[in-house]
């Protein structure tokens, strides 16, 4: 009888298990349909914060060995590999491929053998694109993640995976961002260089920023910034932003119609990460933010240092990261 119970429980678990791929499959189609000849309309961003530290790694040695052995290749082939789930994540994985590149074979070719690795590549690619490569610091030239914490070095914070959580304030809203408790005033950094495309009030954000990376694919929302004096001095629209730069200071404003109004009960940096692969998914219904929690973790290893500026009314970042290929 026991052993029936039991080979009817393997039996329901076999189900449950090829039901679970068929289900990743239909997403897949599902993926590929809203990839094929337009567009990519969705993304869900689950890269560990492990998983893109392993890369990074292998990356910065494939860099220095002379390699190809890019940072999203080797993580979109991963997601491939793993239908974009990476709790299947394997250092292993990655380590194999690192041994047939240096055995000679292509990234692209090892990667072609999975349907959707074009689409993991252009996905992840509008995250991570531009978090590694070279940049100077006077006038050295160094290789490496060139993407910040957006809390300053020696600030003390804390964050769970928030992501989708249901918010209260004004209609009914899914959380589209990520939380960083801290205390009021920890300067701000800008986790990539960008234009600044919208600063001021806004009634759910508060004070608040918004940075377009210059590749337009990217769009960083920071928002409950300090009362009264939530930017650097003279921040304003239009302006470009260096990856490290302090922008402004944690606060408590927002939720409130009203401007300058603290109306946030607990102390945070709220941040956003919007991916834009079509201008029409900027504003409406169609917008597509990611998780960031993974994210953070993994910048938290790369935090700026900030001093008193010369008229001691802000803080600036210790040192200016230069990163040539921007725009002209
Ligand atoms: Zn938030």
């Amino acid at each position: 009888m026991i052993k029936r119970r039991l080979r009817f429980g393997a039996f329901l678990i076999a189900v449950s298990v090829i039901m679970l791929g068929v289900a990743r499959l239909l997403s897949h189609e599902k993926m590929y349909r809203m990839t094929s000849g337009e567009y990519i309309k969705w993304v869900d961003f689950d890269v560990t914060a492990e998983a893109m530290n392993d890369a990074l790694n292998i990356s910065l040695d494939a860099y220095k060995k002379g390699y190809d052995a890019d940072f999203v290749k080797l993580l979109s082939y991963l997601g491939a590999k793993y239908g974009g789930d990476f709790r299947h994540y394997k250092k292993k994985d990655l380590t194999d491929i690192y041994d047939k590149i240096k055995n000679g074979e292509k990234l692209d070719t090892i990667g072609a053998k999975y349907n959707y690795y074009p689409y993991y590549l252009e996905a992840y690619g509008a995250v991570l694109s531009e978090y590694v490569g070279e940049f100077y610091i006077d006038g050295k030239q160094y290789y490496g993640l060139r993407a910040f914490s957006p809390i300053a070095k020696g600030y003390y914070y804390n964050h769970s995976d928030d992501f989708g959580a249901s918010r209260s304030y004004g209609y009914n809203r899914k959380h589209l961002g990520h939380d960083l408790m801290g205390s009021v005033g920890t300067p701000v950094i800008a986790i990539e260089s960008g234009y600044v495309e919208a600063l001021g009030w806004n009634q759910y954000g508060g004070w608040r920023i918004g940075i377009r990376s210059f590749d337009n694919k990217r769009y960083y929302y920071y928002a409950h910034l300090r009362k009264d004096h939530p930017y650097v001095s003279d921040l304003k629209e239009g302006d470009m932003v260096n990856a490290g730069q302090v922008i402004g200071y944690l606060g408590m404003t927002g939720y409130s119609a009203k401007e300058n109004v603290n109306n946030i009960k607990t102390p945070h940096l709220h941040f956003g990460i919007q991916l834009i692969f079509d201008p029409s998914q900027k504003d409406g219904y169609n917008q597509i933010w990611i998780d960031c929690y993974e994210l953070t973790k993994f910048l938290s290893q790369n935090r700026m240092g900030v001093v008193v500026s010369t008229d001691g009314k802000d803080r600036v970042a210790e040192k200016d990261v230069i990163i040539y290929d921007m725009p002209d």
